[in-house]
């Protein structure tokens, strides 16, 4: 599945979710992710409360949450500011 916020598309690649402990949905501190216990996978719930800070990507062991390969993490921080962020 894919989501874009902030002109970051994420994709989740629920082929790869293995850890079966949610780390990402722990470390999203806008509930868009959810652990489902029954299905032992990461679900997407809610993106729009998406606020594309990474730290999905970053805590997931299995590389299951990936942003667009196009972009660099420079790219990242940079669209923050084109997007009106303040710093
Ligand atoms: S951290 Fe990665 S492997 Fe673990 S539940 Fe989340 S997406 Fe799946
Ligand atoms: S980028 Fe941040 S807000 Fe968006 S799903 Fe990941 S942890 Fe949650």
């Amino acid at each position: 599945m894919k989501w874009t916020a902030n002109k970051i598309t994420y994709e989740f690649d629920e082929s790869a979710c293995s850890c079966g402990l949610g780390l990402c949905a722990e470390a999203c501190g806008q509930g868009v992710l959810e652990f489902n216990e029954e299905r032992n996978v990461m679900e997407v719930v809610n993106t729009v409360q998406c606020i594309f800070c990474l730290q999905c990507e970053e805590v997931c062991p299995e590389f299951a949450i990936s942003i667009d390969g196009a972009l660099t993490l420079n790219d990242v921080i940079g669209l923050g500011d084109v997007a009106g962020q303040p710093k």
